[in-house]
């Protein structure tokens, strides 16, 4: 193979790496999606995504979109809320204010809330937010990736039913990683994507949310052509079809990875995604290294790792990728101090082991050969 294309550890917040069987999926299909093929895999799709969350077709449904995770994002901001409806958009990370920028080019009253990165999500300043005036909707993200850290979904939706406010969760990155319960947590609109932990690659976006809500979506004004909920639901609902030509190939693949969490158990699979991150964690601390905030509700998907002291993230990464390992670096407040390692897709317990020694050995060599870095 093309040695730009050699295969690598991805062990970056996303893409993943994916196992045999949905590659397999992925190259094995040439149907076209105006044929009965397609529309039993959208449909079968669409079933086994409302299964893996514990949400039954009659109060919830999902639409399936060829783009990345904020494709989701922005279909979701631009249709289901309308343009007159105020938003309240929390964060306390990249991804966070991300949702309160692509709400604030289609919802003129867009408020936002920002805490410091990494801090702890205020929920008394949420309350009084939403006690001092009406809001429609409220944004946040499950696991906030730029940080590694869960935010209190169930806690916030609490707060949405009490003042009346609709709850949508960008739960990109915690889909399959770490629980969450859609229903218990009152939930409007929910999204996700193919190329994290349900381990797919990249280039599918799914939005979950209330039936009843998907059905009023076709009263508003359309301001979106491509990403209009609207459309996509009526075409899913009424031809088993998508409005455009779909990313065929990826819709067979991610349906063949949601059978392979089918068959494991939903509870397996979270299981395996905490087995690994505390390997990954446990090894961690064991080369002296920290966890960002150790003392926060962290995710089964990404650690956030302290860099070395004196050592820049260039010199890390490429170390670590010359091993064959990708790892990302901070964002925002916290670039040049820490780095991001995950445990989402298809990762063995030898990949966690060989990552750890090949981490180690960056820490040895900046000691032995005094690199400067
Ligand atoms: C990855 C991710 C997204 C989507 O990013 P894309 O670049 O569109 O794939 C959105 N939200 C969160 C929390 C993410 O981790």
């Amino acid at each position: 193979m093309d040695e730009q294309l050699k295969h690598y550890c991805l062990m970056c917040p996303g893409p993943v790496n994916v196992s045999p069987r949905v590659l397999e999926a992925m190259v094995g299909c040439e149907i076209g999606h105006r044929e009965e093929e397609f529309s039993q895999i959208l449909c079968e799709l669409r079933d086994n995504c409302l299964k893996v969350m514990g949400l039954s077709s009659d109060e919830y449904a999902v639409v399936c979109l060829t783009g990345s995770g904020s494709a989701g994002n922005e279909a979701v901001l631009c249709s289901a809320i309308s343009a007159t409806d105020s938003v309240l958009a929390l964060y306390n990370g990249e991804f966070g204010r991300r949702l309160s920028e692509i709400s604030s080019l289609y919802n003129p009253q867009t408020q936002y809330h920002e805490q410091p990165w990494g801090s702890k999500l205020d929920l008394a300043q949420v309350e009084a937010l939403l006690a001092s005036q009406h809001f429609d909707w409220v944004t946040m993200v499950h696991h906030e990736t730029s940080t590694g850290e869960l935010q209190p979904v169930e806690a916030v939706g609490a707060l949405c039913k009490k003042y009346g406010a609709k709850l949508f969760v960008d739960a990109v990155s915690s889909f399959m990683a770490d629980p969450l319960d859609i229903s218990a947590a009152n939930i409007t609109m929910m999204t996700t994507s193919s190329g994290k932990a349900v381990g797919m690659v990249p280039g599918l976006a799914l939005v979950v949310g209330k039936r009843r809500e998907f059905e009023r979506l076709s009263n508003f004004p359309a301001r979106n052509y491509y990403l209009n909920l609207a459309r996509h639901y009526k075409f899913h609902e009424t031809l088993g079809q998508t409005p455009n030509t779909p990313a065929i190939s990826l819709f067979v693949a991610l349906n063949e990875a949601l059978r392979i969490v089918v068959e494991e158990g939903v509870q397996e699979r979270f299981k395996s995604q905490s087995h690994k991150v505390k390997r990954l964690r446990d090894g961690v601390r064991g080369l002296g290294l920290s966890l960002l905030h150790e003392d926060r509700d962290l995710s089964n998907a990404v650690s956030s790792i302290c860099l070395p002291a004196g050592m820049s993230f260039e010199y890390l990464r490429t170390r670590l990728r010359e091993q064959g390992y990708i790892v990302y670096g901070g964002k925002g407040p916290l670039q040049e101090k820490i780095f991001q390692v995950s445990t989402m897709g298809c990762i063995e317990d030898s990949d966690i082991d060989a990552f750890l020694a090949a981490l180690e050995l960056c820490l040895s060599a900046r000691v032995t050969d005094k690199i400067c870095c």
